[in-house]
């Protein structure tokens, strides 16, 4: 199978959808792997890494799309991009469809197969294409947060892990889950005093398990957020009702009740957020503040650490993009009914069923 792999171009991407070790996996089974000049550069990959691993470097996207059997990208195509997909061709990347009625029937109109990172699912009923990323988002929260509470970037000015003789910082997270359990990790590996606040007693019980006494954990209730708040000095947002807005947790009178100059991050931010004043920022001017409060609300964490995030979405991607490549679409998704779960769109019909409820379009 040719596959086909284009520079990413919606703005503030830096990531890429094929590594060079995920191209020399498919070469090595005779595949011809098509990468555009310049596609790995953001992530600190050159085109002679290509060239190494076996594929082919082509000038120009729309060589790469008029070549290429299957495209393998990160982002949603835009839409010059969808405007080079034709029948019969495999798109796999994310997509996030419900939200977006303009790519939806742009690529219902092209024809193709298009399967999206974001639904296929394991044997746990979890998205092992969307938890890397989760674990790079929830890595950084403390770190962005920590930047946050630096004097001269707005913060009250207080270090994380303290000193001898100087408490450390109190971090609360709201949500325990991929990004609330990765943002703990740091946290209370930069030496922090921190709390976890979920829903699900049993994930308070995985954590509390797992650190050994390292953090608190608190179900998480109005009251339990009400009285972490004037404590804290930095809240992190990390929850997630599948399919659903998150809910506001905290709201903007109940940030006069805290201490002037922490901080808020809010990693649920592309789920519109958990903080009544959150809205969403970008890498370039990433905090802003409300009443003495500093937010860091980044819809794409993972593309500041390009590189990691690469790798870490390359590595989970590659067993997926192999299946695809040897077997054929049908046939890797009649083996996989996890792989099938990420078919969103073929031959001009929706088959995703959460994305037709919501766009209201037929399934
Ligand atoms: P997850 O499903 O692994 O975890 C979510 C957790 O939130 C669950 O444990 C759930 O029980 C808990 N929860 C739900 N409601 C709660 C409440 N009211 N109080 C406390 N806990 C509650 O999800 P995840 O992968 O950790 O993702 C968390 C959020 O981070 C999502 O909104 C996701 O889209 C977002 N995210 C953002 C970025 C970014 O760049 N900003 C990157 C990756 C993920």
């Amino acid at each position: 199978m040719k596959i086909g792999c284009p520079t990413e171009v919606k703005p503030q991407e830096f990531r890429v959808g094929m590594t060079p070790a995920a191209a020399q996996e498919a070469a090595a089974r005779g595949h011809e792997v098509l990468i555009q000049t310049g596609a790995g550069a953001g992530s600190g990959f050159a085109d002679a890494d290509y060239v190494a691993a076996g594929a082919t470097i082509l000038d120009t996207a729309a060589e790469i799309f008029a070549a290429a059997d299957m495209i393998v990208k990160v982002k949603e195509p835009q839409a010059p991009e969808r405007k080079m997909l034709r029948e019969g061709q495999v798109l796999f990347t994310y997509l996030h469809l419900a939200p977006d009625p303009e790519q939806t029937r742009d690529l219902l109109a092209s024809g193709c197969t298009a399967i999206a990172y974001e639904t296929v699912t394991d044997r746990n009923g979890t998205l092992p294409l969307l938890a890397p990323m989760s674990e790079v988002a929830g890595r950084l929260a403390p770190q962005s947060g920590a930047w946050a509470l630096q004097k001269a970037n707005g913060g009250s000015g207080v270090l994380l892990g303290g000193v001898p003789g100087v408490r450390p910082a109190n971090v609360a997270i709201i949500g325990g889950g991929v990004v609330g359990t990765a943002a703990a990790r740091v946290a209370v590996g930069m030496g922090a005093n921190v709390t976890v606040l979920d829903r699900s007693v049993p994930r308070l019980s995985y954590l509390d398990d797992v650190f050994m006494g390292r953090l608190t954990t608190q179900y998480s209730d109005k009251g339990a957020v009400e009285d972490l708040l004037p404590r804290m000095d930095m809240v992190i947002g990390a929850v997630l009702i599948p399919g659903a807005a998150a809910p506001k947790l905290v709201s903007r009178a109940q940030l006069a009740t805290m201490k002037p100059g922490s901080v808020l991050v809010d990693v649920a931010i592309d789920q519109g957020g958990c903080f009544e004043t959150s809205r969403p920022t970008t890498h370039q001017d990433p905090i802003y503040d409300v009443d003495g409060i500093m937010h860091y609300c980044v819809a794409n964490m993972p593309g500041a650490v390009a590189r990691t995030s690469t790798i870490a979405l390359g590595n989970a991607t590659l067993p997926f993009l192999l299946a695809l490549a040897d077997k054929g679409w049908k046939q890797a998704c009649a083996d996989d009914e996890h792989l099938l779960a990420g078919l969103n769109v073929h031959a001009g019909k929706l088959t995703y069923y959460a994305v037709g409820k919501a766009l209201g379009i037929d399934v």
